[in-house]
C-alpha cells in the first residue's frame, strides 16, 4: 500500500518524461500570460491516455441510460473515476502530483475541466453525457464548474442566489459567479442554481450551459498571487435559457440525496487535491536538499548548520505524512470507503505543508530562491490556494471536528 506498483511507476515516469519534454519549456510563456494552458491540457489528455481511460466508463453510462436504466447517479465508476484513468485514484494522484511538480496551474485547468465533465456524467442523462461529458473528456471542449458566487463561497448552498426558473420544457438562469477555474475561455459550464419555483423549488441543482448561449457571458481572467497559468473568471446569467435535459439530476429528488453529484464532485476536489500539494512538497523537498548540500558558506555545506538540517528533516516528514495521506486516501477510494473527514484530513494537512514547505525552501536556498529564476517562489505562491479553494482550512476543520463529535 505504501509503494508503487509497476503500473503507477511507470505512469509516474511517463508523465514526469512528458512533463519535462512538453510542460517545463512553457512555463515562462505560461506564468506571463503569452500562452494559454488548454492546447497543453488536450496534449496531456490524449499523450498519456486519460481521455482514453475517462471516455470508456462515461461512454457506458451513457448506453445503460439509453437502454432505459434510471437516470439515477451511478454509485460507483462515475463519481470515483473522476480524472481517475478508468476508476484508479491512485493513478490519478500519480498522474496530478507530477504535473504539479511543475505547474499547479494546469493541475488545476484538469481538474476543472474533468470535474465539470464528472459531474456531467455522475448525475446527468444520456445526451448530456454524449453532448457534453464525453466531448470533455476527449479533450475537445473545456469545461468549468460553477459553484462559487459572489455571496456565497464557504456558504455556496446556503447563500446561493443564483436561480433557475422552470419556463416550458427548460429553465432561466440568471445569477453571478465568481472565482471559476476555466470560466473566461471554457467552452461548457455546470452552474449550480436555486430551483426558483415548481417541483423542486428551493434546493440547489446542476445545469449545463454552453458558451454562445444567449444570457451567459464570461469575465476576462482575474489577477491573482499565483496559479498564472490557471485562468479564473466570473460569469454572469441574464435569462439563459438552457433546455430541460441539460438539467443535471432530478428535481423532485430530496436535497441531500440530489446534491450528491456536487458533493462528490467537491469530494474529488479534496481528494486530488492532496496529491497536487503532495507534488509541490515533493519537488520542494528535493530541491531543498541537493541546494543545501552542494551550497557551502563557512567553508561547510549549508546542510551541516543545524538550522538547515532540521529544516530539512521536517520537510522530509510532511512529504512522508502527505504521501502516506495520499495513498490513504486513494486506498479508501478505490474500497468505498471515503469519508468527509479522511478527505478533509488530507486536504487541510497538505495544503498546510505545502505552504509551509515552499516557504521553507525559498528560505534555504537564501536570496536564489526568492528570485524566479527558481521554481520555488512559482510553487510557494501557487501553494497558497490550496488552502483556500475546494473549501478553506477553516471548513476543513469544521467538518473534521463535526464527523468526530456526531460519533458520539
Ligand atoms: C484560484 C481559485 C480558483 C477557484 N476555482 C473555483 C471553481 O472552479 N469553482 C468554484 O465553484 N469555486 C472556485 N473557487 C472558489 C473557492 O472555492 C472559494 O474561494 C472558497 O470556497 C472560499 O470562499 P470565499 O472566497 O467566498 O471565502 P469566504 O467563504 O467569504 O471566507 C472568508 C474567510 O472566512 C472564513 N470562514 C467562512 N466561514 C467560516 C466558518 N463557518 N467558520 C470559520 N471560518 C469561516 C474562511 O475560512 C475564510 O478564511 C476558486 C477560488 C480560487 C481562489
Amino acid at each position: 500500500m505504501f509503494e508503487l506498483d509497476e503500473t503507477q511507476q511507470l505512469m509516474q515516469d511517463a508523465v514526469r518524461a512528458w512533463c519535462e519534454r512538453e510542460l517545463v519549456p512553457a512555463v515562462p510563456a505560461l506564468e506571463t500570460g503569452k500562452q494559454l494552458p488548454y492546447e497543453l491540457l488536450r496534449a496531456l489528455m490524449t499523450d498519456l491516455g486519460l481521455a482514453e481511460a475517462l471516455v470508456g466508463p462515461a461512454e457506458r453510462r451513457a448506453i445503460k441510460l439509453e437502454g432505459g436504466v434510471e437516470n439515477e447517479p451511478d454509485s460507483g465508476e462515475s463519481s470515483d473515476s473522476g480524472p481517475g484513468l478508468g476508476g484508479d485514484p491512485m493513478l490519478a494522484s500519480v498522474l496530478l502530483k507530477e504535473i504539479c511538480r511543475v505547474s499547479p496551474g494546469l493541475g488545476m485547468v484538469l481538474i476543472a475541466s474533468v470535474g465539470c465533465g464528472t459531474a456531467i456524467q455522475a448525475a446527468g442523462g444520456a445526451k448530456a453525457i454524449r453532448d457534453y461529458a464525453i466531448p470533455i473528456f476527449r479533450a475537445e471542449k473545456i469545461g468549468a464548474w460553477a459553484l462559487t458566487e459572489p455571496g456565497a463561497g464557504s456558504d455556496a448552498f446556503g447563500s446561493m442566489r443564483t436561480a433557475a426558473k422552470p419556463d416550458g420544457d427548460g429553465f432561466v438562469l440568471n445569477g453571478q459567479k465568481t472565482f471559476i477555474s476555466n470560466a473566461p475561455y471554457a467552452d461548457i459550464f455546470a452552474i449550480y442554481a436555486r430551483v426558483a419555483s415548481g417541483d423542486g423549488a428551493g434546493a440547489v441543482r446542476a445545469f449545463v450551459a454552453e458558451r454562445g448561449m444567449s444570457g451567459l457571458e464570461t469575465g476576462p481572467p482575474m489577477r491573482k498571487m499565483g496559479l498564472h497559468d490557471s485562468p479564473t473568471g466570473e460569469i454572469f446569467l441574464n435569462d439563459c435559457r438552457v433546455p430541460a435535459e441539460n438539467l443535471i439530476g432530478r428535481l423532485e429528488a430530496k436535497r441531500a440525496a440530489d446534491s450528491s453529484s456536487t458533493l462528490d464532485t467537491l469530494n474529488l476536489e479534496r481528494t486530488v487535491m492532496p496529491a497536487m500539494c503532495l507534488g509541490i512538497i515533493e519537488r520542494c523537498v528535493e530541491e531543498s536538499v541537493r541546494y543545501a548540500v552542494e551550497r557551502e558558506q563557512f567553508g561547510r555545506p549549508i546542510a551541516d548548520f543545524q538550522g538547515i538540517a532540521f529544516k530539512l528533516a521536517r520537510m522530509e516528514l510532511a512529504l512522508e505524512n502527505a504521501r502516506n495521506l495520499v495513498f490513504k486516501l486513494a486506498w479508501a477510494q478505490q474500497r468505498g470507503k471515503l469519508d468527509a473527514r479522511l478527505a478533509s484530513l488530507a486536504k487541510l494537512y497538505c495544503a498546510e505543508q505545502a505552504v509551509a514547505v515552499s516557504l521553507d525552501a525559498i528560505q534555504i536556498h537564501g536570496g536564489a530562491g526568492y528570485t524566479a529564476d527558481l521554481p520555488l517562489e512559482k510553487l510557494m505562491r501557487d501553494a497558497k490556494v490550496f488552502e483556500i479553494g475546494g473549501g478553506t482550512n477553516e471548513i476543513q476543520l469544521q467538518t473534521i471536528a463535526r464527523a468526530i463529535t456526531s460519533r458520539r
